[in-house]
């Protein structure tokens, strides 16, 4: 019933006395979109595209990657779709990108670094996705950052992309709203600071527990350990949550914690009311979240 309801409601949950929350999805595929729009997603909150081209020997190209993309949009229509640029490296190696080993690979070269370490590939996918958003309600997300000048420095790649496509004559979406992960101590710690660069936040939970635990995020031994729910991760995502709401900029939470109904409310007790999760969460989500208003209120 919960699923029915959530699907009909299009993903908004409204709760009695209480916020209407956006349950989005993640995806990492087009199958994976078409799973969250059966669902009932408000829209798709993480592309993670960096799972599109795992298994290859070159690097994607444009044409290839805005047909990629289309393929999810087209799963979603007239809803928002955040599309992550590539976050490789990490747990997240792809053999093509020829990154040298590194000691400590989650503390290396991953994410926006990357991408802005290899200009060419951050434009080839920004202008992918600008041309595939023509006419969609398309955001792009930035993995990993730390400081504003990572953000600064891809909206001057946006900008070269933009001028690339005029050149060719391609049509492509403009403006773009451009937000970011926080999923660094620092972006949560700085988050008012970051404020002015961005449209949105999205908390990535996965990797903000790990930072902040120094906890391997899947560490056999370290689970309890690294806890989306303790009190020093709790404290960054309301640190965000309250510079955002003093900013105007939307936050969300989009690490698997968002899929821990107990961890959901707790956030949308913080003021976050945008929660992006596996599609496979959301009934569960929502119908805890109906039930825990109900016992509250
Ligand atoms: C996160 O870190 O919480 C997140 C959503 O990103 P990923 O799991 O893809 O690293
Ligand atoms: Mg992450």
């Amino acid at each position: 019933a919960a699923r029915r309801s959530v699907a009909a409601l299009q993903g908004k949950v409204p709760l009695p006395s209480g916020p209407t929350v956006e349950l989005w999805a993640n995806a990492a595929s087009a199958l994976e979109a078409r799973a969250a729009k059966e669902a009932g997603a408000f829209g798709i909150g993480l592309l993670r595209t960096e799972m599109f081209f795992l298994d290859r020997g070159d690097a994607p190209g444009e044409d290839e990657q805005a047909d990629l993309y289309a393929e999810v949009l087209a799963a979603f229509p007239g809803a928002p779709v955040v599309i992550r640029t590539l976050d490789a490296g990490g747990d997240k190696r792809l053999p093509w990108l020829h990154v040298p080993p590194e000691e400590n690979p989650y503390l290396g070269l991953r994410g926006i670094r990357l991408s802005l370490d290899r200009p060419d590939l951050l434009e080839t996918q920004l202008r992918a996705i600008l041309r595939a958003g023509r006419g969609r309600d398309v955001r792009v997300m930035l993995p990993m950052v730390s400081t504003a000048t990572e953000i600064e420095a891809t909206k001057a790649a946006l900008a070269r992309a933009a001028r690339t496509l005029d050149a060719a004559g391609k049509p492509y979406l403009w403006p773009v709203p451009l937000g970011i992960m926080v999923e660094v101590p620092a972006a949560a710690l700085l988050a008012d600071r970051l404020a002015p660069h961005v449209d949105f936040f999205s908390i990535g939970t996965n990797d903000l527990t790990q930072y902040t635990l120094a906890a391997e995020r899947g560490h056999p031994r370290l689970a309890a350990l690294a806890d989306a729910g303790h009190p020093a991760v709790l404290d960054l995502v309301d640190r965000v949550s309250k510079a955002g709401q003093a900013a105007g900029r939307a936050v969300s939470v989009c690490g698997e914690a968002a899929a821990d109904p107990k961890l959901a409310a707790t956030f949308v007790g913080l003021g976050i009311t945008r929660l992006s999760m596996g599609p496979a969460a959301i009934a569960r989500v929502a119908a805890a979240l109906v039930a825990g208003a109900a016992e509250i209120g």
